[in-house]
């Protein structure tokens, strides 16, 4: 097992990019069925096939001895992989050192009013919690069968345990694309942050994903109309874009794969359950990192699996949505990939 005491390099790709953010799906299994992620008799990973909650260990740890500094699980649900909490508080040691600074969680929100004590305990700080609406019935016809209340304890417990939580959605014509000021007042009025994302052509989820899709710089545009945004300079190397917002002082995020390239900046990786290294969530490139992992007890293979892949990191996605692509410029789902 590697341990780092020190800031190791970030690892550099070939375009010049640090990469130092890593995200692991733990499960491509979920409680819920959001529509445009999933279709409702998607079928999982054997679960023969998964790493272990060591080997996803061992995998962060050789991640983190090459110089990455932020680590976010996610799935897929994290909260519904067994026993996940004590991935958590193997790789809180990181965060102890000094190796990590941040260890973080993308989650549903069904299952926090559980974890929520513990997610603090293990040095998480901030946390994601994806919900598209505040409406009852619109949130079941969106998951197909989530129950809101769950969500809202969730979040509340959070909130009470001291974590940071901000909210993504998803804009989906036709479904919640009116009711975004809304939601931002909501979560402006409890100090959370909201991050708006478009939907992406992951995955087979069935018919209709042109039918869902709202072009961001269209929403803003309605937005900008009610309320006075400023852009913000910050970035995360990531494909958001946020704006304050003069009216509830909060803040509001813009994730645009498809109509705003981020590529020259990204600095993350991502790893699946069954320890499948994607440098670049846009396309269909692939490195299996289980072998090495499993081929021996030292790291050598491994980080040198990792090294050639991160070389091969493309430049950028070739995400489309347009009336001749009705169909998944990608085929795996979000929710094998992570997002
Ligand atoms: N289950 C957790 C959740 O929903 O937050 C974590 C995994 S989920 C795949 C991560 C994020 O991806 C969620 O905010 C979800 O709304 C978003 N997502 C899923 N499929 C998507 C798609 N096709 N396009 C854009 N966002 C998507
Ligand atoms: Fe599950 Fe998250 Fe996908 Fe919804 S978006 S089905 S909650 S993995």
């Amino acid at each position: 097992m590697t341990e780092t005491l020190q800031h190791p390099a970030p690892m550099v790709d070939a375009f010049g990019r640090a990469i130092n953010y890593l995200r692991v799906s733990v499960t491509d299994r979920c409680d819920l069925r959001c529509f445009y992620c999933m279709s409702e008799d998607m079928t999982f990973l054997p679960k023969a096939d998964l790493l272990t909650l060591e080997e996803l260990d061992r995998l962060c740890s050789v991640f983190i001895a090459k110089g990455t500094r932020k680590l976010r699980l996610t799935g897929g649900e994290p909260l519904v992989r067994r026993n996940v909490m004590s991935l958590f508080r193997t790789l809180s040691r990181h965060l102890a050192t000094g190796a990590l600074d941040e260890l973080t969680l993308t989650s549903n929100g069904s299952q926090l009013a559980r974890y929520a004590d513990e997610l603090r305990d293990c040095g998480v700080r901030r946390i994601n919690v994806s919900l598209d609406t505040l409406d009852a019935g619109k949130f079941r016809a969106i998951t197909r069968w989530g129950d809101i209340d769950r969500v809202q304890s969730g979040i509340a417990a959070a909130r009470q345990a001291g974590l940071h939580v901000k909210i993504n959605a998803v804009v989906l014509k036709n479904m919640n694309e009116d009711e975004i000021p809304d939601l931002m007042r909501w979560a402006h009025g409890l100090g959370m942050d909201l991050t708006l994302i478009e939907v992406m052509p992951l995955g087979e989820i069935g018919p209709g994903r042109i039918d869902q899709y709202v072009p961001l710089s269209l929403l803003r545009s309605r937005l900008a109309k009610q309320f006075t945004l400023t852009d913000l300079e910050e970035s995360s190397g990531g494909p958001a874009r946020y704006v304050r917002v003069a009216e509830t002082g909060g803040k509001l995020g813009f994730i645009t794969p498809l109509t705003h390239n981020f590529c020259e900046s990204c600095n993350r990786v991502r790893i699946t359950c069954t320890g499948t290294l994607h440098t670049c969530l846009g396309q269909e490139d692939a490195s299996d990192l289980r072998r090495p992992l499993r081929a021996s007890s030292d790291d050598v293979l491994l980080s040198a699996a990792i090294d050639r892949a991160i070389g091969l990191k493309p430049k950028g996605h070739d995400f489309i949505i347009d009336r001749r692509h009705n169909r998944p410029s990608v085929s795996r789902h979000m929710s094998v990939t992570g997002g």
